[in-house]
């Protein structure tokens, strides 16, 4: 057998695979930084094998409840992933896995990779209504990229960020569902929300991340959504590049997409604690979810962060600076890398596909919501 990551987005190192009921690997820490969970990696020759892969340091891994009632996800075609048995053992992740191929992927959720995400962009911009623009550079070279959707000057501004934390690919999964829906000209919700608005979105705000193959953090250990404060060049250019064209449009709804390790729902978190936090604006949370929530069975409201109390956010997080910023109401959305309970699906869990789904909630959403939750 071989073990082999050395691929975009790829992450596991290979300790001893000499025994295929006992392959023992783990997973790399991001650069410059403690974090990590993400992984992975590619199996050979392992046809009809019984195969034990113990992930020898998941103990220290930077979220253990995310261990409790996981499971990985594989994948023969690389588009296609499905859930293995997994358990973690209070040492060990340990999955088996017989394969019915020669070869098989394992990942901690359906990856999402570089180039599939030039192809997002590449797709994107041959819509007669989409401009690319990229805002700047990475610390590895890599492009910021950003789109927009509708005119410039059409209204409402309309904020999207997603996977400022590389390791949660649910959160490209969602923008590719919702660019898929966009670029729609026969979808008369999309039609009548770019009548009044127009929509930027940053489908990666992490590439260097996530090309690495990171969990959490840049390519110089920066966790960007600890950034929002006071981004740097040196530290946090992907930040800084958004944010000056963020000041630039301005902002009237925003949204950060996000995934959770530990909790098995789809959720939204609001921005309680900024000092500009007032009744409008709760009431405007609590009908975006309650209607999201009424749209699509994968989002409840019962469960998630618990807001903080007045006064006390941490105004480095995105949501938090924006929303006092712009005086709007700025979500951050959070997806399962387990499953959405009540809604669960025995094969893919939480998916590439009902990400896409929630997505298109999403605007749907929006669309009902419009005149409570835009303030103009
Ligand atoms: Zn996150």
């Amino acid at each position: 057998m071989i073990i082999s990551s050395q691929f975009d987005g790829g992450n596991i190192e290979c300790v001893d695979s000499s025994d295929p009921g006992r392959v023992l690997l783990n997973i790399r820490n991001d650069n410059q930084s403690d974090f990590y969970q993400w992984f992975y990696f590619r199996a050979s020759n392992v046809r009809d094998l019984d195969c034990r892969y113990l992930v020898g340091n998941a103990a220290g891994a930077a979220y253990q409840k995310g261990w409790q009632d996981y499971r990985a996800v594989a994948s023969y075609d690389r588009e296609f992933w499905f859930r293995v048995d997994t358990s973690f053992d209070g040492e060990n992740l340990v999955i088996e896995h017989n394969s019915c191929e020669d070869q098989v992927y394992f990942a901690y959720f359906a990856p999402y990779s570089m180039e599939r995400h030039a192809d997002l962009l590449a797709f994107a911009q041959t819509s007669e209504r989409c401009q690319a623009e990229t805002l700047g550079l990475t610390l590895d070279g890599q492009s910021m990229d950003c789109l927009r959707f509708g005119e410039q000057d059409a209204g409402a501004k309309i904020w999207i960020v997603a996977r400022q934390h590389p390791g949660e690919t649910m959160a490209e999964w969602w923008m590719e569902g919702l660019i898929n829906r966009l670029v729609d000209h026969s979808d008369p919700v999309v039609n009548a929300i770019l009548d009044k608005a127009v929509i930027y979105l940053v489908p990666n705000m992490n590439p260097d991340g996530s090309r690495r193959g990171h969990l959490r953090t840049n390519a110089v250990g920066s966790n960007l959504n600890r950034e929002w404060d006071n981004p740097t060049a040196e530290k946090s250019p992907e930040v800084l590049c958004v944010l000056d064209k963020i000041s630039q449009t301005g902002l009237d709804f925003g949204l950060d997409v996000h995934g959770d390790e530990a909790l098995p729902y789809n959720f939204i978190a609001g921005t309680e604690g900024i000092p500009g936090w007032n009744r409008e604006r709760q009431q405007q949370l609590e009908l975006f979810k309650m209607t999201l929530a009424n749209l699509n069975p994968d989002f409840q409201v019962e469960h998630g962060y618990p807001p903080n109390s007045a006064g006390n956010a941490n105004m480095s997080y995105c949501s938090n600076s924006l929303a006092q910023r712009f005086g709007a109401l700025v979500m951050t959305l959070e997806m399962p890398f387990k499953d959405a309970s009540g809604t669960s699906d025995a094969v893919q869990g939480w998916s590439p596909e009902r990400c896409g789904r929630l997505a298109h909630s999403c605007l749907d959403a929006l669309h009902l919501c419009w005149d409570q939750v835009i303030n103009r």
